[in-house]
């Protein structure tokens, strides 16, 4: 098939979980759709990297299971994961539950396996997927996206998904807002372990400190990620990306230097934002996003991938309705997604809470007030620093 002008009924852009997932919901609902999904990187290049994101919550097996994938799911050997531990709000370390969700077990992925599991999965089912692709620019006419993308491609379709995480890629081209309600970063390095857990076991463990909080987690094939996140104001003034600096604040950790006690570095310290986001509007004309061009979510919820699932399933539903000419299913979309945003708002802004012991450091300060009054302080208190 010549993959450079073709015409589609949904065209995905971005190949990450959100894209695959929606892609693998709308086969499942009509196999006979024409689907493609256009990717920037190449596979191979993909599958090789170390990418950060890596904690699954229990409540993602459901999701796994609609989607037809949870057996296959089972067969990658991920790690299963039985919470966290947590100094947050005192210095002495307890175990939870996980921080956002009900009871059961999660699991701890290597993520570029599971991104790359989840392409496999797509197409498998016979989903098109065109690499080293990205849109340059659009128009809608005759009740069709015209998509311009590099390398001379055109495609056409009836319905676009934008699934390009926090750039949000197509929305942004739509002129939609991208509101961003926090300039959170995570500054994290991958190490290899001696064996398969750490001085302080295997999972999660969380601890804070005046400026931020960290995350480390055992993962498969003896690798453990260590993430730092603060602001990026924060960041930039006290040089947290530079290795000396990193690693002086890490030494200083009462937990998290344990587990690098006996660790060699994999990677190079990286800086990534992991700030919290929505769209002015994730609906449009013969479009909708899914996953974090949708929103993106504090990594302390550990909910960006059940997320990206999720929001690829109730996305099938709406599309389905779309095209059955029922404009009411993106509605249910939009108005779900304002819930789900809401809540987890309401979830994140109690957990910053219980942290008390820095409430008067910019990082922790800027956390205490709710969405209503957080954006009134912020300047303020950039200036404090
Ligand atoms: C520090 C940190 C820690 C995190 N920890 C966790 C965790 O423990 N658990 C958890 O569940 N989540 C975690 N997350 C969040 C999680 O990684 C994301 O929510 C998840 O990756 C979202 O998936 P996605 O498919 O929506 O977006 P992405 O994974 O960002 O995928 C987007 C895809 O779109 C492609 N793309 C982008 N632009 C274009 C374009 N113009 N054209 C074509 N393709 C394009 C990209 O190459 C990529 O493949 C963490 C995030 C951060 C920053």
């Amino acid at each position: 098939m010549d993959k450079s002008s073709h015409t589609y009924d949904v065209v995905i852009i971005g190949g990450g979980i959100a894209g695959c997932a929606t892609a693998i919901a709308l086969q499942k609902l009509k196999p006979s759709l024409q689907i493609a999904i256009i990717e920037r990187n190449t596979i191979h290049s993909s599958a090789t990297v170390f990418r950060i994101g890596e904690t699954l919550p229990p409540q993602s097996s459901s999701l796994l299971n609609t989607l037809g994938l949870w057996d296959d799911f089972l067969n990658c050997n991920f790690i299963r994961s039985y919470g966290t531990a947590a100094a947050w709000g005192s210095a002495t370390l307890r175990h939870n539950e996980y921080l956002f969700s009900t009871a059961g077990y999660g699991w701890h992925l290597d993520r570029a396996t599971f991104d790359q599991f989840m392409y496999l999965q797509a197409t498998r089912r016979g989903i098109t997927f065109i690499e080293d692709t990205t849109i340059l620019n659009s128009n809608y006419t005759n009740d069709q996206w015209h998509l311009h993308c590099n390398r001379e491609r055109k495609l056409t379709a009836r319905f676009v998904v934008d699934a390009t995480g926090k750039k949000a890629v197509f929305a942004s081209q739509q002129h939609i807002q991208k509101i961003k309600d926090d300039h959170l970063v995570g500054i994290h390095r991958f190490f290899r372990i001696n064996t398969a857990t750490t001085p302080l076991g295997k999972g999660t463990c969380v601890e804070t400190d005046i400026h931020g909080w960290w995350y480390s987690a055992t993962l498969p094939n003896q690798t453990l990620v260590v993430s730092y996140m603060t602001d990026a104001d924060i960041a930039n003034r006290f040089l947290y990306k530079k290795s000396i600096f990193f690693n002086t604040a890490l030494e200083n950790t009462k937990y998290t230097s344990q587990r690098i006690s006996n660790a060699s570095p994999l990677t190079p310290i990286k800086l990534v934002a992991a700030h919290t986001q929505r769209l002015s509007s994730c609906i449009g004309k013969n479009w909708l996003a899914v996953g974090d061009a949708l929103s993106s979510y504090d990594p302390i919820s550990s909910l960006g991938i059940y997320k990206a699932l999720h929001s690829s399933i109730y996305a099938s539903y709406a599309i389905i309705d779309h095209f059955k000419g029922d404009s009411i299913g993106l509605q249910k979309y939009k108005q779900l997604h304002q819930l789900l945003f809401d809540n987890y708002l309401q979830k994140r802004h109690a957990y910053y809470k219980e942290e008390q012991r820095f409430v008067e450091a910019p990082f922790w300060k800027r956390r205490q007030f709710d969405q209503t009054t957080i954006s009134n302080h912020k300047k303020t208190l950039i200036h404090e620093l």
